[in-house]
């Protein structure tokens, strides 16, 4: 077990200290494990106290949402226990004033007994108390399983709608109608992709394999419905909403609400490539989604994976989640409908001057075209071993980015003005600028486009120009990059490269010769990287710990020069 904790005995502890240091809205209820609004004093006569919680290990649930229109307070078991019902009646009697409490509770049958014998102490006490359970999980079929369906994320709606009733100062019966009926109108499902560890446990609450995702998992860590094999983003998402909407079938047109809700451990890419096909999948079913709260809201420690809690929406409950609150969980960012994505792509207009054209060569065409292509292929069919160099001083994109270029171009490449030597460099510039990014992007970017500056300048295009335009370019990714020769840089092949290509033409070599001695100029230059110390790039960050790795930059700028050198022979 990996985890940031100082002791598994004493997580739950630690982390309600922490909370209540982090949040100035959040007060510690002495003796117990309960976190209340700090003004609950302040409010307990003025509004129904909005109550819930439940084991652990479901951060940012439940803390994370107390505050003004949400909830009162938290109570908080053990790592997925539920807590005390003395905690609970403690948390009860700490907010609940005249206006009473409701009480939101997870089914699961040890928070049921808990939290009811609870509200049944308060009873006694006076205390007006309502109980609303949720059991939103469709994953389990109501009657198959005796203790009923599962609350998880979609208990959160619930909190939001609840709280944000009894902030307005609607009665307990009000409150509570709201939050049964939200209850009833939300329904979840969730996939996990590897199950969380119960600090106190050690491992994994279970285990799969590479390929094996869990669908329709709880989040206490207890295996799904189904295990199944790992399909797409879009397949998954897919499933999930089949089955969310065959549990709770909507009518087309009908509003709901769509919560994303990471599981623990799920990257917010990942989220978002999520949240992309569940739109339009929800949209294809003529739903329409009002609102999208993406994050983490109900977790089960770091497990891996989502779940998704479609809510069927109405006026008041839209108005309900829209209402503002402090609770530092609650997104309060999303409160707008969410257009078409088409609806919000907007174009930069890239406006580009003509140039007066040049006379056409259809040899010096053909030979251009040929250079660029072969110069292409070699980058492509480079792509695994500039990873692999790459990752092993860099952070192994280049293999990838130099490829995505490489495409591009050859995509680009009927388009080019070919007739025209400068512009097609220019327009190559701006291709590889546009697709590359990375630190190569501008690079090479400035690279083509000094060049193609240069060649503009002159009326005739002979080797001897080419030389010079490639000199001039070399000095633009130095301007640019602030590398010299030296700095183990993809400069460290090309400065080697222009400078044997130029003397060599002065020397009266042929150009095609002069090509393949740059080449080897070039080539020798990569090699020497492996020898020399970082000093630009994302390797400089390593040292000394390069030493014996080319420059994996240099390299593929020795690759596309072969490359064009032989379609040049
Ligand atoms: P990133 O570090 O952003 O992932 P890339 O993987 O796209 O960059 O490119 C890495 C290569 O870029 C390096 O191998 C090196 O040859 C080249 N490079 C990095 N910084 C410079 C610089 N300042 N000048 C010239 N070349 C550079
Ligand atoms: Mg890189």
């Amino acid at each position: 077990m990996k985890k940031l904790i100082n002791s598994p005995a004493t997580v739950v502890d630690e982390m309600i200290e922490g909370m209540v240091a982090a949040y100035p809205g959040l007060a510690r209820l002495a003796g117990v494990n309960v976190l209340l609004r700090s003004d609950a004093d302040h409010v307990r006569d003025r509004q129904v106290a909005v109550i819930s919680g439940g084991g652990s290990g479901h951060e940012p649930a439940h803390a994370g949402y107390i505050g003004a229109g949400m909830l009162s307070a938290a109570v908080a078991g053990e790592v997925f226990t539920s807590p005390s019902s003395d905690s609970v009646f403690a948390a009860i009697k700490a907010v609940a004033g005249e206006p009473g409490a409701l009480v939101i509770v997870k089914n699961y049958t040890g928070d049921r007994l808990n939290f009811g014998l609870a509200a049944e102490l308060a009873r006694t006490e006076g205390i007006p108390v309502e109980i609303v359970i949720v059991a939103d999980d469709i994953a389990l079929a109501a009657t198959e399983n005796s203790a009923g369906r599962r609350g998880i994320a979609g208990t959160i709606f619930v909190h939001k709608i609840a709280g944000a009733a009894a902030a307005e100062g609607k009665p307990l019966a009000e409150v509570a109608r709201l939050a049964k009926e939200a209850a009833a109108a939300v329904a979840t499902m969730g996939v996990s992709l590897s199950a969380g560890t119960v600090p106190g446990v050690g491992k994994p609450s279970f285990t799969l394999t590479e390929t094996e995702v869990e669908l329709g998992l709880g989040i206490h860590g207890e295996p799904g419905i189904e295990r199944a094999p790992l399909e797409s983003a879009d397949a998954l998402t897919g499933r999930l909403l089949d089955h969310i909407l065959s549990a709770h079938p909507l009518a087309a047109g009908e509003p709901v609400a769509l919560m994303i809700n990471n599981l623990g451990a799920t990257t917010a890419m990942e989220l978002a490539i999520i949240a992309r096909h569940s739109l339009s999948n929800l949209q294809s079913r003529s739903l329409v989604v009002q609102r999208v709260y993406l994050g983490a809201f109900m977790t089960s420690l770091e497990m891996a994976g989502v779940s998704l809690s479609v809510l069927h929406l109405n006026e008041e409950r839209l108005h309900l989640l829209d209402a503002p609150t402090t609770a530092p969980a609650w997104p309060n960012a999303s409160r707008e409908a969410p257009s078409s994505p088409q609806d919000r792509t907007i174009s930069v207009p890239f406006a580009t001057r003509p140039y007066p054209p040049r006379s056409p060569s259809a040899k010096g065409q053909n030979r251009l075209q040929a250079a660029i292509e072969a110069a292409c292929l070699a980058l492509t069919a480079a792509q695994d071993s500039l990873t692999e160099l790459d990752s092993a001083v860099g952070d192994g994109d280049l293999g990838i980015t130099l490829a995505r270029g490489a495409t591009a171009v050859r995509q680009a490449l009927p388009g080019f003005p070919l007739e025209d030597p400068p512009e097609t460099i220019k327009a190559l510039g701006q291709t590889l600028q546009r697709v590359l990014g990375g630190s190569s992007g501008p690079l090479y970017g400035v690279l083509f486009l000094r060049a193609a500056s240069v060649l503009k300048t002159k009326a005739t295009i002979t080797p001897a120009v080419w030389a010079q335009s490639i000199e001039e370019a070399c000095r633009a990714v130095s301007e640019l990059g602030g590398a010299g020769p030296g700095d183990r840089t993809m400069l460290d092949a090309l400065i080697p490269f222009a400078e044997t290509f130029r003397t060599e033409l002065e020397k009266g070599t042929t150009p095609q010769d002069a090509l393949r001695a740059g080449v080897s100029a070039a080539e020798k230059g990569a090699a020497s990287t492996a020898q020399m110390k970082p000093r630009r790039g994302r390797s400089s960050y390593l040292g000394d710990r390069t030493l014996g790795h080319p420059d994996p930059g240099a390299i593929a700028v020795t690759l596309w020069l072969r490359a064009v050198a032989s379609a040049l022979a």
